[in-house]
């Protein structure tokens, strides 16, 4: 069994991501797993090493280790490049020249979901695939196929994606897109489970089929960890004040008990360190999961 932290250092870890880390960990460390750590710096502009050492500082604060820390994704373009060209020799890419506005002007997207979001202009493959542009998944006709591979299967699909969904692979401007990056990672990190935020839940059935089309017949299992929510019922962000979990007063054995009481493993948010919630979560662990969200505000000692 292998799962991973897979933190984007493009900020803070705030309540919601260390509530996801603790239940990814405690997957593992349940059933004598090895966990990963990989810093998910695919996006140059917004990543920082700054935030990738705040990353490992508040997992460690919390007592969350893991067995290895894997390449960054800065340093898996080859990799990454060998698998596009791989999907590309199965037919499913195209190179897409539409600017942002092209596309805002052709749909109204659902906002932040990759789906929807492309109106089809070039998947006629009107470009060359060595010219310049992104790369975007041609997403096959029986992406909810008839045979085994039938990604209705994935229980943590809510979402359908249309033939329009085609899905960016690579960015017009060379950067490598999280859904290529994701995948391979896990693939080639011989990943097992992943458990990661609920706002994630749309991409799972896409990214089983990106398994599958680059040779991995069993992808991950995934399972979503709630969303924390602030009293504006809109996800904790930065706006909500100090969500940072070292950004309070709090001891780590605090934190790590408001985080387990958030996740429903504890009816108290008392102290506790991570291990002495692993029988908490055999017990409770899978209904923690089912859970959408949690209304941070109603117990955090937080102004938020
Ligand atoms: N790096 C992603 C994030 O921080 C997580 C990706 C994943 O778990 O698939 O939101």
């Amino acid at each position: 069994m292998v799962g991973r932290f897979a933190p984007s250092p493009t900020g803070i870890m705030h309540w919601g991501n260390a509530s996801t880390a603790l239940a990814a960990w405690l997957q593992m460390r349940a059933e004598d797993g090895r966990m990963l750590l990989r810093m998910e710096d695919v996006d140059p502009q917004r990543s920082k090493p700054e935030f990738a050492d705040g990353w490992r500082r508040d997992l460690s604060w919390l007592g969350l280790d893991w067995d290895e820390e894997v390449a960054p994704q800065s340093q898996r373009g080859p990799r990454y490049a060998e698998a596009l060209a791989n999907l590309a020799a199965q037919g499913l890419v195209f190179a897409c020249r539409c600017t942002r506005r092209d596309m805002e002007d052709a749909v109204s997207a659902p906002h932040g979901s990759f789906m929807g979001s492309y109106p089809g202009t070039c998947a006629d493959g009107r470009w060359p695939l060595d010219g310049p542009g992104a790369r975007r998944l041609r997403i096959p006709h029986d992406f909810f196929g008839r045979d085994g591979a039938n990604l209705r299967d994935e229980p943590a699909a809510p979402g359908q994606l249309a033939l329009n969904d085609a899905v960016v692979l690579r960015r017009a401007d060379g950067a490598w897109a999280y859904q290529l990056a994701v995948v391979v990672d896990d693939l080639d990190q011989g990943v097992t489970h992943i458990v990661r935020g609920r706002d994630l839940e749309d991409s799972a059935p896409l990214q089983q089929f990106l398994h599958r089309t680059l040779g991995n017949p069993q992808p991950p299992q995934v399972a979503h960890a709630p969303l924390w929510m602030g009293p504006d019922g809109h996800r904790l962000s930065k706006r909500h004040g100090s969500v940072g979990v070292r950004n309070s007063e709090l001891e780590a054995a605090q934190a790590v008990g408001l985080l387990a009481h958030g996740l429903g493993l504890r009816d108290r948010p008392d102290a506790c360190t991570p291990r002495e919630l692993i029988d908490d979560w055999r017990a409770r662990g899978p209904a923690t999961l089912a859970c959408g969200e949690v209304a941070a505000a109603s117990f955090l000692p937080l102004p938020l």
